[in-house]
């Protein structure tokens, strides 16, 4: 048996590896080393139409693995990739990072006014709690 490795990077060599290893738990493992010996034009064509539903799958199930990671939340990457112009409605900084976006959509602030005011002290925040109104004397 050949070594296989297992890679979710899509278009590479070992991306088809992991499929054909997937389909072989599937069929057993002659269907992988011969794939013609004993098979019709049928079975030929389900085995294709397999690897094209597999391969989407996994393509699939790999972006929503990309994970951002925000105070111990992991939220998808995916949810933020719209909006990610949005500004602070605190200090007024534009949203650049993945971390901004999720800032701004639990807290309505950018992760550094996060990080200053909200951090450790949520409750106050979502009591509605501003720096600007409470904090004037404070940069
Ligand atoms: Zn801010």
């Amino acid at each position: 048996m050949g070594r296989i490795e297992y890679s979710i990077m899509s278009d590479d060599p070992n991306h088809i590896a992991a499929l054909e290893k997937a389909i072989s738990d599937k069929y057993g493992d002659d269907t992988i080393q011969n794939p013609k010996a004993n098979w019709d034009e049928g079975k030929e064509k389900e085995y294709l139409a397999q690897m094209k539903e597999l391969y989407q799958k996994v393509k699939k199930n790999d972006q929503w693995q990309e994970k951002i990671d925000l105070n111990g939340i992991k939220v998808s990457k995916k949810l933020f990739n719209r909006d990610s112009t949005k500004c602070c409605p605190v200090c007024g900084s534009f949203a650049r990072k993945a971390k901004d976006d999720v800032c701004l959509i639990k807290f309505d602030c950018c992760e550094t006014c996060f990080e200053k005011y909200v951090d450790g002290r949520e409750e106050r925040w979502i009591e509605g709690w501003r720096p600007n109104e409470n904090n004037k004397n404070r940069s």
